[in-house]
């Protein structure tokens, strides 16, 4: 426990207790994936499953810090690293690609899912997924140097109230300081589900403007038409 002494001068013992029996989901080893599983792994959740069927590629070295083989799977990285800088934590790897049809039995022991893919398309396929199964769904996105993130839970408004369809284009610039500061907001909302605590992102877009200097929180609204009310 001494490893957890600063976390316990924060949130006590029974709070480290609470992160050390958690289940989280992280969707994407990739950029946010890295940043959010390092920060988890320091906190102690307890039990983190990786979902990824990426291999490593030299360009990811500029954001993807968890990774250094070329060709390795992006799963088995990440668990290295995991075992390598915290041995207590349980991990779980699933080398797929999410869909439809596998979802439920990688889904079904984990209470909260880390939005961390890179495209629309598999980020509002999540969205689908969790909404239908009624998980907690912390949901971030980067570009440039621009950033988002909320926090979805049954009964909130999802990514589908928000918007249709998102267009996937070529993908465009992105650099590794944008994307920590989302991923830390997403683990920082992953340790508000897990202790309970008050002021979550929920029913929030957190929007990050990194040329500004700028925060903002923009209220969303439960959509009638949103398809994940069929
Ligand atoms: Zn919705």
């Amino acid at each position: 426990m001494e490893r957890y002494n600063r976390n316990i001068a924060l949130i006590g013992q029974d709070g480290q207790n609470k992160l050390l029996s958690a289940k989280v989901l992280v969707c994407g080893c990739g950029g946010l994936g890295s940043f959010v599983i390092a920060n988890l792994a320091a906190l102690g959740i307890g039990n983190i499953g990786l979902v990824d069927d990426d291999s490593v590629e030299i360009s990811n070295f500029n954001r993807q810090f968890l990774h250094n083989t070329i060709g390795e799977k992006k799963v088995l990285s990440a668990q290295k690293w995991i075992n390598t800088f915290n041995p207590e934590i349980n991990t779980k790897t699933y080398e797929t690609r999410l869909n439809i049809s596998n979802y439920s039995d990688i889904i079904k022991d984990y209470e909260i899912i880390v939005d961390c893919f890179d495209s629309y398309e598999s980020k509002f396929l999540l969205n689908d997924i969790a909404v239908k199964e009624k998980k907690i769904l912390i949901h971030g996105g980067v570009s440039e140097f621009y950033g988002q993130a909320t926090v979805i839970k049954p009964g909130t408004p999802c990514l589908r109230c928000l918007f249709d369809y998102v267009e996937d284009n070529v993908p465009k610039g992105i650099i590794s300081p944008v994307v920590s500061v989302i991923a830390s907001i997403q683990a920082v909302e992953v340790t508000k589900q897990i202790l309970n605590l008050p002021n979550t992102l929920e029913g929030l877009l957190l929007t990050y403007n990194g040329i500004k200097n700028e925060f903002k929180k923009l209220q969303m609204n439960k959509s009638s038409d949103c398809i994940c009310n069929y």
